[in-house]
């Protein structure tokens, strides 16, 4: 099964985005509210994050939807996840108002198909068309769409997710939670403490001038956190970007815990349960596929982007293949028997559920993962295509995969070399199993690239 990536022009990975009152207006978000409610028609779900511009933004979101003659539901301030739950079980699509881990200068819209996912490349493409056309038009006064507010909704997403682990999991665990001033102020202390965990939070107040941190959860920005776990004797610490489809971890010795040895920590516990297929893009560590084959599971890679990620993984479902779990080295994990998205809230509980199970400290699992080197490093270049072509020809005696970009594999080590679609920009990833082979071939392909530029 191949999933190719489409170049967009308006959207990105993860919908739209820009900077507030300079490439992102009210009125672009007006015209995505009347294009895609043209598109959908029925009962649309929105919601925001906290970002000071929401407000502005939610409405016009709405405005265009009415307009048009959807009927749309208002779930205020929550979650990128818990809005796609919602849609999901009770709406015919959804509007997120997000800027996700941008600063707080940013906002934009993430548009939700009727099964909780996020709007699919070819699906968008009709989208940024109908923008550009101006294909729609506001309905008369008979036929506008009506609006509820039903910020209760909610409570649907955190009971969902308890549910799910019963019996106090958390019983004797104690959680700092730094929903970074973010939707999760409302949902993971909570889903947390229903569990039986003791909770504690930092930036736990919902600030969309994000005083604590940003919204990214960067080491850096996750200092107050690290101490507030280490002063507390925490079993460990979960934070969250801004719109809380992400999490990452601090272990209990404030520890940052690296977002690939998050992914294959959670896909080994759920390897040892059941038997399948992860499903993951081509960037994630090849720890995960260690982890997969030492429990007689594999691996399905996909090209960057968790949307890749959730479609692949509804269609080997579709084709019947037992898909256990998903999601990329960035702490966005993707949970199948909860929904096709990445959810921090789900993946905060799923952290407390391994602790319980393995009743042994957070560092001390981290330990047993196999061990890998990985180097991130991006370089100016204009001629990207040029350069991966080249690239492709150097290595054409050993494997190659093309999913995304170019992989070279060389022995147990391999290299990800991305253009990016947006800057002159080369991404390049090497995972290798020691320092020192990962610096070679490191080495190696900056030489080949110097070759061409
Ligand atoms: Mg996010």
């Amino acid at each position: 099964m191949e999933v190719k990536k489409i170049q967009k022009q308006l959207f990105g990975t993860n919908g739209v985005r820009g900077i507030v009152g300079k490439d992102l207006t009210p009125e672009l978000v007006l015209s995505i509210g009347e294009a895609f409610g043209t598109m959908s028609k029925g009962r649309i779900a929105v919601g925001r994050d906290t970002r000071t511009s929401g407000e502005t933004l939610i409405n016009a979101i709405k405005s265009g939807l009415l307009a048009v003659g959807c009927d749309v539901t208002d779930c205020g301030i929550l979650p990128t996840p818990a809005l796609q739950y919602l849609v999901k079980d009770q709406f015919d699509g959804g509007a997120m108002i997000t800027a996700s881990h941008n600063p707080p200068e940013y906002n934009g819209v993430k548009i939700i198909e009727s099964d909780g996912t996020e709007m699919g490349d070819e699906e968008t493409l009709k989208l940024e068309q109908r923008i550009f056309d101006r294909s729609y038009s506001p309905n008369s006064w008979e036929h506008v769409g009506k609006e509820t507010i039903a910020h209760h909704l909610i409570e649907d997403y955190i009971a969902a997710i308890a549910k799910l682990f019963p019996d106090n999991p958390g019983k004797g665990i104690t959680v700092v939670v730094d929903p970074g001033s973010g939707p999760a102020c409302a949902t993971t202390p909570q889903i947390l403490t229903r569990m039986g965990c003791r909770v504690l939070t930092i930036n736990g107040i919902m600030d969309g001038t994000f005083p604590g941190r940003l919204p990214e959860p960067s080491p850096e920005g996750l200092k107050g956190l690290a101490a507030l776990v280490v002063s507390s004797g925490a079993a460990f610490g979960v934070a969250h970007d801004g719109d809380a489809d992400r999490a990452v971890f601090i272990d209990e010795n404030g520890q940052f815990v690296e977002e690939n040895q998050e992914f294959a920590l959670v896909a080994d516990h759920i390897c040892h349960q059941k038997k399948g297929v992860i499903v993951t893009p081509v960037s994630t560590s090849q720890m995960v596929e260690i982890v997969a084959k030492k429990n007689n599971c594999t691996v399905t890679y996909t090209p960057v982007g968790s949307i890749y990620v959730a479609r692949t993984m509804r269609s080997l479902i579709e084709k019947g293949s037992p898909v256990i779990f998903g999601g990329e080295g960035n702490g966005g994990l993707i949970f199948p028997d909860h929904q096709f998205c990445r959810d921090g809230g789900m993946t905060a509980a799923m952290m407390v559920a391994i602790l319980a199970s393995h009743r042994q400290k957070l560092s001390t699992l981290l330990a047993q993962l196999p061990k890998r080197h990985m180097i991130k490093d991006k370089i100016s270049a204009t001629g990207g295509v040029t350069i991966l072509k080249a690239l492709k020809s150097a290595y054409s005696h050993g494997i190659i995969d093309e999913t995304d970009g170019i992989k070279i594999f060389q022995g147990n080590s391999w290299a990800l070399v991305r253009t990016s679609g947006t800057e002159p920009l080369i991404r390049i990833i090497i995972d290798a199993e020691d320092n020192a082979q990962g610096k070679a071939l490191h080495n190696d392909i900056m030489e080949k690239i110097q070759n061409v530029t």
